[in-house]
């Protein structure tokens, strides 16, 4: 007797989210696969991906070695087994991402917002143990984005993101991006951290100046409160170093990480110096999924991959020579009025809604997503080729004018 199983119908597009909170405006479309930097939909149209999922899939799509790190972590029938017990793979992350960033500890959890809450739980900890409860400020900058959270919303300077929600969380502050401004801050004596995007992504992507990150250094260690670099978007080779913080030359007190650390799976990471992590006991913080052992696992190939002297040094040269070719398209068009960025990361200010130019692009088979208003934000795969740029950009050119 053969039974027939009912067949899913192909979902036409877009997909009918009814049944979804609806806080997401999703392009219309529905996509049902993908391969390296291209994107494949219900009706089996090809995109190219300028956008990496925000920054997520480093690695593009359908990446062999991603596939079979997941098939061997599979191997030992271990998805989870709470942070009860010891398992290997998470310590060996942990290790891997010490010597890759020189910082001591590793808190893993679920997410960015996830890991920026815990590097201020993790600050004021510290700030208590080392002077007393009424250093425990957080201090974030003019044009930061560091999450949706109760406290990250705090840290999050996006009138729209915050006005439902007020009160926000207490003792968490925007300040304006200037030296003068954060020290008479940090004179006060009650800052725990200042955190900060080496480069700021949402909020526009602005290259914070280097001599700027190594003020700031300066300026907390001097005033005894910690650094946290938020590289959740810029980390991870994004701008052609490891981390960001390297090409300014500093070490913070704390890095968090997520977005491309596990490949597409949601993973988020504190990392902190030894006198952060010795001011944090047990029981002060933690989370049921973070650093199992298959995420750890696959996290691992990605680490690896995305540490890749040689996967940096194509991030560095063809980041470079995207940002000509897009100063160029500037000169050309007549219709982009700036254009900021670095490595895999790039803004160009328009006089056009960025929104509606990220639809006509969409509808040109190109991903770009915005920052801001009239902001449009570039950020491939680390594995786009010179190639997949031009093409987007020629997409983006005719989509401009
Ligand atoms: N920090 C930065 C710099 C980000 O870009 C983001 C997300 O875009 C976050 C924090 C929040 O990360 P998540 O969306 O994983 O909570």
């Amino acid at each position: 007797m053969t039974i027939s199983l009912p067949v899913q119908p192909v979902v036409a597009t877009p997909s009918s989210d009814d049944s979804l909170l609806p806080v997401y405006k999703r392009f219309p479309v529905t996509f049902v696969s993908g391969s390296g930097v291209e994107l494949i939909d219900s009706d089996g149209r090809s995109y190219l991906d300028l956008t990496s999922g925000i920054a997520v899939n480093a690695l593009g799509y359908d990446d062999p070695g991603i596939s079979m790190a997941m098939r061997d972590a599979m191997a030992s029938g271990l998805l989870h087994v709470s942070n009860l017990y010891h398992t290997e793979p998470g310590a060996q992350l942990a290790r891997r991402l010490t010597e890759l960033s020189g910082l001591a500890r590793v808190f893993f959890c679920n997410s960015g917002a996830e890991a920026n809450e815990g590097a201020f739980k993790f600050a004021r900890r510290w700030a208590r143990a080392a002077s007393g409860p009424a250093r425990h400020e957080i201090l974030a900058l003019r044009g930061s984005f560091h999450g949706r959270l109760f406290g990250t919303l705090a840290a999050t300077d996006r009138p729209g993101y915050r006005a439902p929600f007020r009160p926000l969380a207490g003792g968490i502050s925007i300040v304006e991006r200037d030296l003068g401004a954060l020290a008479s801050a940090l004179a006060a004596d009650t800052v725990a951290a200042v955190i900060v995007e080496p480069v700021q992504g949402e909020g526009g992507v602005r290259v914070l100046d280097f001599a700027f990150l190594r003020a700031l250094r300066e300026l907390t260690r001097q005033h005894g409160a910690a650094l946290i670099a938020d590289e959740i978007q810029c980390g991870l080779g994004r701008t052609g170093t490891f981390l960001a913080c390297e090409q300014a030359g500093i070490v913070p007190d704390m890095v968090t990480l997520a977005k491309p650390l596990a490949g597409g799976l949601p993973m988020g990471a504190v990392l902190m110096s030894k006198a952060i992590a010795s001011a944090v006991n047990a029981g002060d913080h933690g989370t049921t999924f973070g650093g199992g052992p298959f995420i750890t696992s696959v996290a691992l190939h990605v680490v690896d991959r995305l540490a890749d002297p040689a996967l940096l040094e194509h991030v560095r040269e063809t980041g470079e020579w995207l940002g000509t070719e897009l100063a160029a398209l500037a000169a050309r068009c007549g219709r982009v009025r700036a254009v900021r960025g670095v490595g895999f990361m790039w803004g160009l200010d328009v006089h056009q809604r960025a929104a509606d130019v990220a639809q006509r692009a969409l509808d040109a088979g190109l991903l770009i997503c915005t920052a801001g208003d009239h902001t449009l934000r570039l950020l491939p795969p680390l594995i786009a080729t010179r190639e997949d740029l031009a093409r987007g950009i020629s997409i983006l050119e005719g989509v401009l004018s």
